[in-house]
């Protein structure tokens, strides 16, 4: 069997859900599992539901909702269902829509959303998709039905970032999904949503659609994971910076791992680990596209012989320089700080350290204010925030030399903080000012790709086709 995960903008109105199922139809032999995100646009309009509703403006939170609703039942018409069916799934939308209603008006009463409610409020963006998405199957003749995610993805009750219990997910896909591959039916079924063992709503971050397609593809054993999008797959950098870049064929698993962690939204940074643990191949696909051949990414990739094989950035990072007091770097004292993050619950992301100091980046500012001043009882510390990661990624960068050169002089005048080669040497990392970090992925960019011609390699994207 395969898992075929959608994304938001794949399913984002009528044609783009009749496109997936035709999609979905030509895999129907390999036995498909399709996961599906809410449509373009309805995650973050249930969010910013949930804070006008927390402001106390519920004109403005019922606003949101209504527009909601409307695409919803928008698309809905554009199906062209039979009257019964449609019927049906339009007396689930209402049914929502209602449920949604209680919560904001419940948010606006007590002023109060924690994470708990704003999963709760958060999940039915999926859940509406899949409702559509299979009466969309169905009224093409596939055998689809849909599956309620919180009955399959438990997770702990970390809302908002849901931890899965991969045990669980196990037994549930055996007791629940196996059995409707067995009878030939198509199961489709919510990304990102799970549910704590009370059966609480949760969720697993912002574009986890891609790392619950993974999950269910290790605990189903599938043969492939796919992820459709709107880009026929991973670039050498993203788009909308660097419009020339082109589409790579294959990546390893730790080079998908690393450009998913270091800022290329295609891909949610967890989905890679489940494969992994697998060695079920992931492949990026454009759902424009569907005869694009997309990214591959398999525990190895092809030697090629180049270096730098894509560019992502990470903004919003903060950096962090700790000074020993006691000049020297004494015994114990990188335990003591690294054992601080963990405390917190921060995880580092680059480090580079001289004899008296260490300088260390994170990805959040949440917790900053607490770490500095743990930190301040045994070192001296400075906090620069509004920094970005500037990331070369490619296997054979270990066995290229002047990697780093290059990439300074091509850096020029750009102020470089900090420079970071991953043990794993497939990843060179420069930290830099957030405002400069755009002109540094193009520079970079230009560097280490203009006049390459390695189509076997690179393939160039059809510009028209981007969005
Ligand atoms: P989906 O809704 O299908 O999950 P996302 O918006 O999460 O899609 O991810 C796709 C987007 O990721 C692209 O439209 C593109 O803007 C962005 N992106 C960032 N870096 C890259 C990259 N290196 N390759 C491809 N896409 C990238
Ligand atoms: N709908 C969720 C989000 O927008 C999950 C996803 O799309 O992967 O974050
Ligand atoms: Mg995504």
């Amino acid at each position: 069997m395969i898992v075929m995960k959608f994304g938001g903008t794949s399913v984002q109105d009528g044609s783009a859900m009749r496109r997936v199922v035709e999609i979905v139809e030509r895999e129907k032999h390999r036995h498909p599992v399709v996961v599906v995100s809410a449509i373009a646009g309805a995650t973050n309009g249930l969010l910013a539901m949930g804070q006008t509703a927390l402001s106390g403006d519920t004109r403005a939170a019922e606003e949101v909702l209504s527009q909601l609703v409307s695409r919803h039942r928008w698309i809905l018409f554009d199906l062209a269902l039979s009257k019964s069916t449609e019927r049906e799934v339009a007396d689930v939308v209402a049914r929502y829509a209602e449920e949604l209603g209680n919560f904001t008006r419940g948010v606006v009463l007590l002023r109060e959303l924690t994470p708990r409610i704003q999963d709760a409020m958060v999940s039915y963006g999926e859940r509406l998709s899949v409702q559509l998405l299979t009466a969309a199957a169905q009224v093409r003749g596939l055998d689809a039905i849909s599956v309620d995610a919180r009955e399959i993805m438990r997770t702990d009750s970390r809302f908002g970032k849901a931890r899965p219990d991969t045990e669980a997910l196990a037994v549930r896909c055996r007791e629940t999904i196996a059995p409707v591959l067995d009878a030939g039916k198509i199961p489709i079924i919510e990304g990102f949503v799970g549910s704590t063992d009370k059966g609480e709503p949760t969720t697993l971050g912002r574009g986890g659609s891609d790392y619950a397609a993974a999950l269910l593809g290790a605990a189903l054993g599938a043969e492939e994971i796919q992820i459709w999008t709107d880009v026929d797959g991973m670039l050498t950098a993203d788009h909308r910076l660097v419009p020339e870049g082109k589409k790579i064929r294959e990546l390893s698993f730790a080079e998908a791992a690393e450009l998913a962690y270091f800022g290329a939204r295609v891909l949610h940074p967890a989905t890679i680990e489940p494969a992994v643990s697998r060695d079920i191949p992931v492949r990026i696909l454009n759902s424009r596209r569907p005869s694009a051949s997309g990214t591959t990414i398999a525990s190895r990739a092809r030697k090629t012989g180049v270096a730098v094989k894509s560019i992502a950035a990470k903004k919003g990072i903060t950096v962090i320089d700790v000074k020993s007091l006691r000049m020297l770097m004494a015994h114990g004292f990188l335990r003591s700080m690294f054992e601080l993050f963990d405390r917190h619950e921060v995880p580092v992301d680059l480090v580079s350290t001289s004899e008296v100091s260490v300088s260390l980046t994170v990805d959040s500012d949440e917790k900053i204010s607490a770490i500095v001043e743990d930190l301040s009882q045994f070192s001296e510390v400075t906090v620069e925030k509004k920094c970005a990661i500037v990331c070369l990624v490619g296997e054979e960068i270990r066995s290229t030399p002047r990697i780093a050169a290059r990439s300074l002089s091509a850096l020029g005048d750009i102020n470089v903080r900090m420079i970071s080669q991953g043990a794993s040497e497939m990843n060179l990392s420069f930290v830099v000012r957030e405002e400069d970090a755009d002109e540094a992925v193009k520079r970079l960019h230009r560097e280490f790709f203009t006049g390459i011609d390695r189509p076997e390699v690179f393939e160039e994207v059809d510009t028209e086709m981007v969005p």
